[in-house]
This record gives C-alpha cells, structure tokens and sequence, in this order.
C-alpha cells in the first residue's frame, strides 16, 4: 500500500488522482447474469500486468449541485454515447454514496494499453481504474478513513455495477468471483486468490487477429444466457470447472490447469454458437492457429494453454521455462503466415494503483 493511500487533502476545491488498473483473462469464464451485475456462476481470473487502463480524474467546482457533469476522453479524443453513457451510470451510482461529488465538474481522462471491444477486457480494466478513481475522490472529499483492504472490497464491488469482470481487476496475482467458489466467495465483489508458486508468473501472448470492435457487446452477450437450452448445464460445469481449477493452481498442476483453461474457452464460444441468436466471433485465422498450436505443443509437455474471451483474438498462456520455445512458435507462426498480427505480450501482474 502507499504511503499517500490516506493522505487527506486540505483543500478539496480541485485537483487531480489518477489510477492505473490492469485486465485480467478469465480462465473459468463469467457469462450470463442476473439481478444487478450478478453472475450466474462464479469466475476465476489472472490479472494482467501490461493490458492495462490508466484513468485521471481531474475536479473544479461547479455552479449547481445537482448531478455531476463530467466530461469523458479516451486517448484524448472524445469517443461518444456508448462510453459515456455507461461511465456516467457509475458516477452516479458513486455519488449516492459519495454526494461531494456532485458538488464537482470531472474531466476524466482515459488510456487503454490495448485496442478495446476486441475481447481482452478493456470494460475490465477501464470500468475498474474508473471505480477506483472515483472511489478515491469520494472518500478525499468526504476525508473518509477507510483500511486499504476495505477501500478494494468496496472497489471491487462499484467496478462490478460497471462491467461485471472489472470486479475481478482490483485483486492480483488471481481473483475469484461468485458465491460457491470458496467459502468466502460471493456475487458482490471479488476476493484475491494467491496460487502455488509456479501459477505466480505465467506468460499471456495475446495475438490480436482483428482489432475492430465486436458486433456483440459482452453486455449483449450475457442476455443471450438468460433464456439458453444449456444454461443449467453450463452453471454445472463452471462449478465444476472452479473447483478444479482451484485445486490445480493450489497444488501447482499444470496438465489440469491447461485442460480445464481450454475446456471453459471452447464452453464459452459454443455457449455463443448456440445461442438463439448465434455469435461466431472466432475468425479463420484464430481457428486455424489455435490447430497449429495444438500439434505444435503435442507430445512435448509444454505447460502451455489457450484461452479466448467473448472474441476472436487468443491468448496463450505458458510457464517462463517454455517461453523460447512458445514465443518463437507464435512468431514463425505469424511470419509464414505473411499476417498482420499484433501480439501483446503480457503476464501475471500485481493488480490496482494509484499513481502519485
Ligand atoms: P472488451 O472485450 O474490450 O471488454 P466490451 O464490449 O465488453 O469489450 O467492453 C467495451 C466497453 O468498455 C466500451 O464500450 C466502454 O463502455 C468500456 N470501456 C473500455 N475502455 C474504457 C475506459 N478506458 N474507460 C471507461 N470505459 C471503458
């Protein structure tokens, strides 16, 4: 924790915080929900450490305490109704905790490492940072005392009215979400979860094979759960799922991790497939290469997995010894391919922080 976390400023007229908040990849996947943001079976995540979103809040009075007027900016530039509609949902529900801040003009300045609405969780990482940061000028205006722990808790369940995942991005090196996980496990925040020391540095190239935004939201995408032929089946088996991929990553056991990681990304896009309305976002490239990688890996014993969120673009996860092997396999994959195919290359991180 920092120093500065409780630091409170005299002078609350106006000024600036900023938070830096990383995604995270899913490897028991959330999809479908109900209630307010509630999920219909819990989750388990990595939290990344170079896909991040890294949000600034700067505040000056304003004439009129009504609602709070804010203005939004993504990499400087304005990006429209869809994001600001859904940051302004979160002020508001931050501000019926913390009224002060209604009292304010918020400029709100965003980045995101990544290219977003591709499917690595940019609603993860940019609805958490702007949780936190939101959070933070609450608790200065009011110059609320809060323990560091309680202050993520209270985070982590805020980042969940944003973007249900976000709630998993406050927490590192893993988090859980969902009742019946753990004991201490629930639907209204996430918790931390450390794993056996070889789960605590795990490599994630990310191939970006399209960087257009999906035409299906994730939001979009949960609706399609609720009246699914497979939803009891699919709340089974993630349950199932959770318990053994918590087992593997306690006990450090990497054929299960890799099994169970795959099983719930090919779940989650046949869970899509098979909707009412059928989404196909995995694209030839990222069908052909994902076929490539497993007889690439075959035989070989490599602790290495796929995974893929609600889009086209994979994610392959490895251990540090494999990582010659796996990064050339993925670039010699991409140049006999003549592709122009990003990766980002990304790895366990260590969660949220404000910068000072
Ligand atoms: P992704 O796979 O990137 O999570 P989604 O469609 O699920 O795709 O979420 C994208 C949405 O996340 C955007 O429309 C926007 O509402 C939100 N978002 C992305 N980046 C930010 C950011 N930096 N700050 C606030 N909201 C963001």
């Amino acid at each position: 924790m920092n120093p500065l976390f409780n630091f409170t400023h005299t002078d609350t007229d106006k000024g600036t915080l900023e938070w830096r908040s990383p995604s995270n990849i899913a490897l028991i996947k959330y999809w479908g929900k109900h209630g307010e943001q509630k999920p219909i079976n819990p989750s388990v995540s990595m939290t990344l450490k170079y896909a991040f979103t890294q949000t600034e809040i700067h505040w000056s009075p304003k004439s009129s305490p009504s609602a709070a007027d804010f203005e939004f900016f993504l990499s400087q530039q304005k990006v429209g109704e869809k994001f600001e509609k859904r940051v302004g949902q979160l002020i508001k529900i931050i501000a019926a905790e913390y009224p002060k801040i209604n009292e304010k003009l918020l400029t709100i300045n965003s980045i995101n490492t990544f290219p977003h609405s591709t499917g690595i969780a940019s609603s993860a990482s940019g609805l958490s940072a702007l949780a936190l940061a939101l959070m933070s000028l609450g608790k200065r205006l009011h110059g609320q005392d809060l323990s560091y722990d309680a202050f993520l808790q209270k985070a982590s369940y805020y980042a969940r009215l944003g973007s249900g995942s976000a709630c998993r991005s406050v927490y590192a090196p893993y988090a859980i979400w969902g009742a019946g996980a753990t004991a201490n496990s629930t639907n209204e925040f996430a918790i931390p979860f450390t794993p056996h020391n070889d789960f605590l540095k795990i490599h994630d190239s990310i191939l970006i094979f399209s960087k257009t935004p999906k035409t299906v939201s994730s939001s979009a995408g949960h609706e399609l759960m609720n009246n699914h032929a497979y939803k009891q089946g699919r709340i089974a088996q993630a349950n199932e799922n959770t318990q053994n991929m918590l087992e593997a990553l306690k006990s450090g056991d990497f054929e299960k991790w890799q099994h169970i990681t795959e099983n719930e990304a090919l779940a989650l896009h046949g869970l899509m497939l098979s909707s009412v309305s059928p989404v196909l976002q995995l694209l030839p490239d990222s069908i052909q290469f994902l076929t490539d990688f497993m007889a690439f890996r075959k035989g070989k014993g490599l602790k290495a997995a796929f995974t893929i969120d609600a889009g086209p673009n994979i994610h392959i996860l490895y251990a540090p010894e494999h990582y010659e092997e796996v990064r050339a396999f993925i670039s010699n994959w991409i140049t006999e391919r003549r592709r122009p195919i990003d990766v980002i290359d990304d790895e366990t991180g260590k969660g949220a922080k404000e910068l000072f």
